[in-house]
């Protein structure tokens, strides 16, 4: 393995991914290249670059998704080496492949990595050697229903139905009794085929109130593996994660080092280096049970930084340039508790229903242990077109319970008008005595929540929005003051970051 040094990345991606992925590559020195779409012009992640390029339309198809057109732009800037953060093009193995056919660095995983994991079935089967605990059921995709229905008895009701290529949750089907398979399986199927262009569909045991745990593992080109401790996901809606948090509050010691050997024994089994996610659901007495590995840098990715004080970006740059781990894993250590909050342009009060306009006000949070990773500023549209991701609000924490006020104040401190967000949820969930006590699943949402919860926060927000318009009257006499007596600038910053 020849060592190479990256000088120039190109970052295929938009918002608070390809800002986070910059802010690294300009701390080690390294140009960046920003791509955007005709909806972005104006983003945060295009002013940060030395150097950016349009490359269509705003609908993702005709731009962040055209490999062809990203990697002429690398060809004609002299870019040595692609990030392609998360969704998008992050784990597609046709783009890992034509960027290296083009001589230039993918960084992540090799194809074979992400062609592998990125299909369910054959990741179950890939891994099948490597005394990984899999959730009982089928390791083929089932069409025949009688078939389907023979499993499902076998393994018991409830059944989940699952999309060989699925994502995202979709394609997945809860099964309580056999009279309801036929039909959820057709559905199952059409769902797979018209989101993945693949029908196919296998049956697993449905493990009820479940929580989700995942591992963060990296490797580098010369066989290490490590392990960087689990990240607990288990709020979420439309099963997806809302809030996370590292460590898990019901983990013990040897738990822990079971699920890291059996990720690593994930990643191994397809020869895995770069950063990657070994996700498992786990059930009440703590049994755990593979789900999928996601070969790519996750959202959820600072809490884990922050316990462990590892830069995961810096490391996948690294491992991409053919450098070895800068560290074993005796050396990782778990400093403190850290959580993270989606910030969603979605309205919990409506089924968290995506929502869509201006950032009218956007005031981020400042403080000890509190971290934004964020793409809008003030004033910004939030286009349709993409994730409704507005920022990751991160906090850290000598332990669980600083972290959580610490967290509570952020919240409270994140002024954010014009458009809806899962601020006000998160704060509610953060308060619930089920996640206080670290006595909670999957199903959180469904069993504590119920949209009048917030009401309360209606008129806190009322007496914020007063106080902020008080605020700013003030700076606006204080400004004009000012200026009138010494003409002297206002240093005074309304924005707390940058
Ligand atoms: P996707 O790739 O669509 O996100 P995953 O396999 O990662 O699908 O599962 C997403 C979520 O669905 C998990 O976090 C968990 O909440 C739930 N889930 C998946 N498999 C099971 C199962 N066998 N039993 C119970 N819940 C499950």
């Amino acid at each position: 393995m020849t060592e190479k040094s990256i000088q120039k990345i190109l970052v295929a991606n938009r918002g608070e991914i390809a800002v986070r992925v910059m802010r690294t590559a300009k701390a080690m020195g390294i140009k960046t290249v920003a791509v955007y779409s005709e909806a972005d012009s104006g983003s945060p992640h295009v002013m940060m670059a030395d150097e950016a390029v349009n490359i269509g339309p705003a609908p993702s198809a005709q731009s962040y998704l055209k490999m062809d057109k990203i990697i002429e732009v690398c060809k004609d800037l002299g870019v040595d080496a692609i990030h392609p953060g998360y969704g998008f093009l992050s784990e597609n193995a046709a783009f890992a492949k034509k960027v290296a056919e083009n001589g230039i660095i993918f960084i992540g995983p090799s194809e074979h990595a992400i062609e592998v994991m990125g299909d369910k079935l054959a990741a179950k089967n890939t891994v099948a050697k490597y005394d990984v605990p899999m959730v009982p059921g089928v390791d083929h995709a089932v069409e025949d229903v009688e078939e389907a229905k023979k499993i499902a008895k076998e393994i018991g009701y409830p059944v989940l139905i699952k999309a060989s290529a699925g994502g995202g949750g979709k394609g997945m089907r809860v099964v309580d009794r056999e009279e309801d398979l036929g039909e959820q399986m057709q559905r199952a199927m059409s769902e797979a085929a018209s989101a993945f262009g693949n029908p196919a569909v296998f049956v697993e045991k449905f493990i009820t109130s479940p929580r989700h745990i995942e591992i963060q593992v990296i490797g580098d080109q010369h066989g290490n593996l490590v392990y960087l401790f689990e990240r607990e996901c288990s709020i979420q809606r439309r099963h997806q994660k809302v809030i996370e948090e590292a460590p898990s509050a019901i983990l013990t010691p040897e738990k822990r080092k079971a699920m890291g050997e059996a990720a690593i024994g994930v990643a191994k089994s397809c020869g895995y280096y770069g950063a990657g996610t070994v996700e498992f659901i786990v059930d009440e007495q703590l049994n755990f049970y593979f789900l999928e590995m996601n070969t790519r840098l996750q959202v959820e990715h600072p809490v884990t930084e922050e316990i462990t004080g590892i830069d995961l970006v810096k490391e996948q740059i690294r491992v991409a340039e053919g450098k070895k781990l800068s560290f074993t894993q005796d050396q990782l250590k778990i400093n403190g508790h850290s959580l993270e909050v989606r910030v969603y342009a979605e309205n919990p009060r409506e089924n968290f229903l995506p929502d869509t306009g201006m950032l009218n006000t956007y005031r981020i949070p400042k403080g000890e242990g509190v971290r934004v990773d964020d793409g809008f500023t003030e004033g910004m549209d939030i286009p349709i077109y993409y994730d409704p991701m507005i920022a990751k609000l991160v906090t850290h924490g000598k332990d669980r319970e600083e972290a959580i006020q610490r967290m509570l104040k952020a919240i409270d401190d994140y002024h954010i008008s014009g458009i809806n967000t899962t601020l006000d949820f998160c704060h509610f969930v953060l308060e619930h005595e089920a996640f206080v006590s670290g006595k909670f699943n999957t199903k959180f949402v469904e069993e504590h929540y119920k949209p009048e919860m917030l009401d309360k926060y209606d008129a806190e927000h009322e007496k914020m929005a007063i106080a902020l318009a008080v605020l700013v009257a003030t700076e606006e006499d204080r400004k004009a003051n000012n200026a009138n007596a010494n003409k002297e600038e206002s240093k005074w910053q309304l924005r707390a970051r940058d």
